[in-house]
C-alpha cells in the first residue's frame, strides 16, 4: 500500500511501470495462458480468468484508492454486484435502499430470488425503519448514496451502525461518488461496488465492474467467485480503466464545479419546480452529504414545469446528448420515466417521486457558460404556448 495523497495515488497508484521494460504505461498482457517452467512450477500466473497482470493493475488500484486492501474487477458494474450477491445463500435476505441503480433491482428480482435469495426495498434515510426490517433472515444491506434519480442521500455512518450491531454485511454502490468524493470503507463499510463504466472509466468508451474490500476473509471469497463464475475484466478494458482513472481527479472537480452551477441555475429558474442536487444548501440531503462527501458529484434531477414540455426540452439540447448512461466527459439527459426506470410500474414510479416531468442531467466537464447557455435555449424551445 502507497501512502500518498488522493491525486498522487490517481497517477502513481497499482502496478504502474512494466518492471521488465520500464514502461511507463503498463502493458496489455493480451494472453489467456502463461508457461510454466516444470510440473507444479509457474510465474504466478497460470490462466488469465484467475489471474492477469494488466487486471492485476487495475485491481491494486482500485483498492489502494478505496483505502482497501483487495480489489477485484468485473466485465461490468452488474457482473460485480452480482458476484457480491452470490456471497449469499437460499433462505437469505439483503435489505435494499430504495431507488437502487435498475439493473441490481432486476437481478434480484429476477434472477436470485430464483435461488431464494431474497430482497426488501427500504428506505435508508430511516434508520429506525431499516433497524425494525432485520431478523434472522437478514444477511445484508445493500445501498447506494446519493441514489439515483431522486439524489437520496443515507448515512453511511449510520447505516454502518446498524449493520455492525446486528452483525450483518454493508454493501455500498460507490459509483456516482467514487473514492475521490467518497470513502465509504474508511466509514466502516464491509464491501464498496462499482460500476467503473461510469465516473472511474470517465469516458463513456467501456464497460467494467469493481469490488473492494479490507476483510481478507470476505476477499477469499469473492477471488472465489469471481474466478468460478467468470465473469472477468478483459486486459484490454483494464487498460482503459487504469488510464480513465488518472484524471479522476480533474474531472470530478469539474463535474462537480459545473453541476454546483447548473444546480443553481436551474433552481432560479422559472420554468423549474424542482431541483435535485445534495449540494445545494435546499436539498433535504445536504448536511449529511457535506459530512461524508467532498462534493456533490455530477448528477443533477429537475422537475419542469407543466407550462413547459419536457419532450420539446429533450430534443431540443445542441451540446447534451439525450443517451442513457452518466459518468462520461460529455454531458447527457435522460428521462427516467421513460428510459432509465420504465420497468418500474407507472403507479409506484408516481410513489417514488419519479414523476413524468422528472429530467435527469449526467452534467460532463464542459464550459459551464455553454451548458447553461443551451439549456437555456432547450428550455425555451419547450415552453407551450
Ligand atoms: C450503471 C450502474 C450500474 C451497472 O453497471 P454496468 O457497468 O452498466 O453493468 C450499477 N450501479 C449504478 C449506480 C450504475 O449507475
Amino acid at each position: 500500500m502507497k501512502n500518498y495523497k488522493m491525486d498522487t495515488l490517481l497517477i502513481h497508484g497499482g502496478a504502474t511501470t512494466d518492471p521488465r521494460t520500464k514502461a511507463v504505461n503498463f502493458p496489455i498482457y493480451q494472453t489467456s495462458t502463461y508457461a510454466q517452467q516444470a510440473l507444479g512450477q509457474n510465474s504466478g500466473y497460470e490462466y488469465s480468468r484467475t489471474k492477469n497482470p494488466t487486471r492485476d493493475a487495475i485491481e491494486t488500484l482500485i483498492a489502494e484508492l478505496e483505502n482497501g486492501q483487495f480489489g477485484f474487477a468485473f466485465a461490468s458494474g452488474m457482473a460485480a454486484s452480482s458476484c457480491a450477491f452470490s456471497l449469499f445463500k437460499s433462505g437469505d435476505k439483503i435489505l435494499i435502499s430504495s431507488n437502487v441503480y435498475g439493473g441490481t433491482f432486476r437481478v434480484l428480482d429476477k434472477v436470485f430470488s430464483n435461488f431464494e435469495i431474497t430482497y426488501e426495498i427500504i428506505d435508508m434515510r430511516d434508520v429506525k425503519l431499516l433497524e425494525s426490517k432485520i431478523d434472522s433472515c437478514v444477511k445484508a444491506i445493500f445501498f447506494e448514496t446519493p441514489a439515483n434519480p431522486l439524489m437520496q442521500v443515507v448515512s453511511i455512518k449510520e447505516l454502518v451502525k446498524i449493520a455492525k450491531k446486528h452483525k450483518i454485511l454493508s454493501i455500498i454502490d460507490n459509483t456516482f461518488m467514487t473514492p475521490y468524493l467518497q470513502k465509504p470503507l474508511d466509514l466502516g463499510v464491509d464491501i464498496v461496488v462499482h460500476s467503473a463504466t461510469k465516473y472511474l472509466g470517465g469516458h463513456s468508451d467501456l464497460v467494467a465492474g469493481l469490488i473492494v474490500t479490507k476483510d481478507k476473509n470476505l476477499a477469499e471469497r469473492i477471488g472465489f467467485l469471481q474466478n468460478s463464475i467468470g465473469a472477468v475484466l478483459a486486459p484490454f478494458d483494464s487498460f482503459l480503466l487504469v488510464r480513465g482513472i488518472k484524471t479522476l481527479g480533474l474531472r470530478m472537480q469539474k463535474h462537480c464545479e459545473n453541476a454546483l452551477k447548473i444546480a443553481n441555475f436551474l433552481e432560479k429558474h422559472k420554468a423549474i419546480d424542482r431541483v435535485y442536487y445534495p449540494f445545494l444548501k435546499s436539498d433535504e440531503g445536504y448536511e449529511i452529504q457535506k459530512a461524508q462527501a467532498k462534493a456533490g458529484g455530477g448528477m443533477i434531477s429537475f422537475e419542469l414545469n407543466k407550462k413547459y414540455d419536457y419532450k420539446r426540452l429533450c430534443q431540443n439540447t445542441r451540446i447534451i446528448v439525450l443517451a442513457e448512461s452518466l459518468g462520461g466527459v460529455e454531458s447527457l439527459l435522460c428521462h427516467p420515466a421513460s428510459m432509465t426506470h420504465a420497468s418500474i410500474p407507472k403507479e409506484i414510479r408516481e410513489k417514488i417521486g419519479i414523476k413524468e416531468n422528472l429530467i435527469r442531467l449526467s452534467v460532463g466537464i464542459e464550459d459551464a457558460d455553454d451548458l447553461i447557455a443551451d439549456l437555456t435555449q432547450a428550455i425555451d424551445l419547450a415552453k407551450k404556448s
